[in-house]
Parts: structure tokens; C-alpha cells; sequence
């Protein structure tokens, strides 16, 4: 049962941070509703005002800056970013990790804002944005400012976004020459979340040396993580089989997997170590024809 609540439809941002800064503790963010109204059902979430952003137009945008980037206000879509001609062309696979994401009902209102703000381990978004260094723009009426998405997360389901923040867009840079990221989760029901899910970016240096490696394990810890020893394995290295095989060794290494219902500990590492082995061949093999 939902508790009773005040439902607030600010028409401006400035209008929906002045009323979070009103009521602080007792006021929550609902976007597209798509994760909160589930745990409200469950008696997890109970607050005594609920700030409706959905219809906040300011934030609903995608625009690309050759030397800024890329910027996708928190209440887009996921399915306005699968369908984006322009993030197909520059960032392919956070397209291709939008078309995998739940299904197109959840897709045509859930919100990228959202989707982070809601700091599941097992989202899709972050671990893509964070192998391409994306960070998050967070406004509060006293201000903005900029974090990197790979430091949004202290822990489990746990954001630094203070009561009275929002996520005001998120800001991908732009892409770095002869560089390729590919992105999988496995998951055993088709739009569901990944029971792990590997994110890889690599780029090509001189002589076909890896220059540079971003590689990220969602739902293989409480929050999204770098596997730094798989990246420094890759870097200055000319991948080859033998090295994409000890890349997917060492990520399952770093990696800090639970056992549930859906997976063993065990099981999650041979997940990840297969799908990093995958992934970095593939971006690899990419990379070097970009
Ligand atoms: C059936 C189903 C399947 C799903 N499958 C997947 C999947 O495969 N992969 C995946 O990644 N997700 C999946 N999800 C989760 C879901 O798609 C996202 O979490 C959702 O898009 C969240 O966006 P929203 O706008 O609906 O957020 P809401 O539910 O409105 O809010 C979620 C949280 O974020 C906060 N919030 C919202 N917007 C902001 C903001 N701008 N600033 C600060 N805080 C904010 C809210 O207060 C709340 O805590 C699934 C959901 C469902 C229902």
C-alpha cells in the first residue's frame, strides 16, 4: 500500500529546487516512476511530499558539442536516447544498451535521471557511462555542480546526491579517436536486468598498442565498479587472445559478486570473465578499424 502524500507539479526547475529546499527530509523526486512507485508499493520509500519532475521540458533534451560532448537532460527517455540519430552515430552503444533495457512500455517513460538517480547495481546506464567517463550535472537552488558518474556511488542503492539535489543532466565527452566500447549483460529473461554486465572502452596508440582502457562490472558489487587491474593488464599491451582471456581471469578476480536467487558468487565471476574476454576483443577489433 502506498502511503499518503502531497503530490507537487513544479513548472520550472528552479520552481521544483525551491520546493526540495523547502522540505528537505520530507520531500522525494518521482520522474517516470518506473523504480519509485515499486518500492512505495512496498512500504520501502514513504514520504510526505512528492516532487513531480516528468513534465519539467528544461531537461528534456539531447545535444551534441564537438568539443563539449555529448548532454542529455535527466528526464529524457530511455527510449528517445535508443532513438536518438545522433547518439546512434557518435555513441552507438549507449543506443544499443538503451534497445536491451527493460521493455519499450518502461522505456517510453522511465528517464535516465531516473534510472541513475535510483542507484540499482544492476542498471544498465551507469557502467556504459562511466567506461565513457561520463559525469552527472547536479543542481540544488544554492547551485551546480559536477561529478564524475564513477563517484556518484558510496554503496548500494546509496547516491551523494544531498535531499535537496537533482540530477540535472548527464555530460559524456566527446568520443577520443580510434577508440571503441562495446557493452553486455547476461541476463536469463529477455529485457530484464543483467545478472552481471561488463562495459569496455579501448583505445588504439601508436604502433597497435592499447593506449587507453576503461572497463566496468555492473552487478558485480554493491555499486558499479572500474576493474583497474584488468585496465593496467590492457594499457601499453598489443591484445591478443592470450591477453583478452587473462583480461576476463582478472576482472572475475577484482570483482566482489553476492550469491542471490538468480546467480552463485562463483557463477557471477564466470560470467564476468567470459563477457570481459568477449568485450575486449571485440572493442579491441573495433578500435582498430575506427
Ligand atoms: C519491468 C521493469 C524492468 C526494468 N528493467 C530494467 C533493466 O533491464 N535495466 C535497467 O537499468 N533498469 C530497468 N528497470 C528500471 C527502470 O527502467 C529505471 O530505474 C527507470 O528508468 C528509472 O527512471 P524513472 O524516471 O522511472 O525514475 P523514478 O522511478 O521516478 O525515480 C527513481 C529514483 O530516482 C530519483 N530521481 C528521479 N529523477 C531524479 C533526478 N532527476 N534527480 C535526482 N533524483 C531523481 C527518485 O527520487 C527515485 O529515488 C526496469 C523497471 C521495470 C519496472
Amino acid at each position: 500500500m502506498i502511503h499518503d502524500f502531497t503530490y507537487l507539479r513544479p513548472g520550472k526547475v528552479k520552481e521544483a529546487l525551491a520546493m526540495l529546499a523547502q522540505h528537505r527530509d520530507g520531500a522525494k523526486i518521482i520522474c517516470g516512476g518506473q523504480s519509485l512507485l515499486i518500492i512505495m508499493r512496498q512500504g520501502l520509500v514513504v514520504t510526505e511530499f512528492l516532487v513531480d519532475i516528468k513534465g519539467l521540458d528544461e531537461l528534456n533534451f539531447i545535444t551534441y558539442d564537438p568539443r563539449a560532448g555529448l548532454k542529455i537532460g535527466a528526464t529524457t527517455t530511455h527510449r528517445t536516447i535508443e532513438k536518438s540519430p545522433l547518439i546512434k552515430e557518435k555513441y552507438p552503444v549507449l543506443a544499443a544498451m538503451e534497445e536491451k533495457l527493460a521493455s519499450i512500455q518502461v522505456r517510453n517513460w522511465g528517464t535516465i535521471g531516473g534510472n541513475l538517480a535510483h542507484a540499482d547495481a544492476a542498471g544498465d546506464p551507469a557502467p556504459v557511462l562511466i567506461a565513457l567517463n561520463a559525469s552527472v550535472t547536479i543542481a540544488s537552488s544554492a547551485g551546480v555542480r559536477s561529478v564524475p558518474l564513477e563517484e556518484f556511488y558510496p554503496g548500494l542503492f546509496e547516491t551523494v546526491l544531498a535531499p535537496d539535489e537533482m540530477v540535472t543532466e548527464v555530460l559524456v565527452p566527446p568520443p577520443s579517436a580510434r577508440t571503441a566500447a562495446a557493452y553486455q549483460k547476461f541476463n536469463l529473461l529477455e529485457s530484464d536486468q543483467g545478472i552481471v554486465a561488463v562495459a569496455v572502452s579501448l583505445s588504439v596508440g601508436d604502433g597497435g598498442v592499447c593506449k587507453d582502457a576503461r572497463i566496468v562490472l555492473g552487478n558485480a558489487a554493491p555499486v558499479p565498479i572500474r576493474a583497474k587491474k584488468t585496465e593496467r593488464l590492457l594499457i601499453e599491451s598489443a591484445p591478443n587472445e592470450e591477453i583478452f582471456a587473462k583480461a576476463g581471469e582478472t576482472a572475475a578476480e577484482e570483482a566482489d559478486p553476492v550469491a542471490d536467487i538468480h546467480a552463485s558468487e562463483d557463477y557471477r565471476r564466470h560470467l564476468i570473465a567470459v563477457l570481459t574476454g568477449r568485450l575486449t576483443k571485440e572493442a579491441w577489433e573495433q578500435a582498430c578499424q575506427a
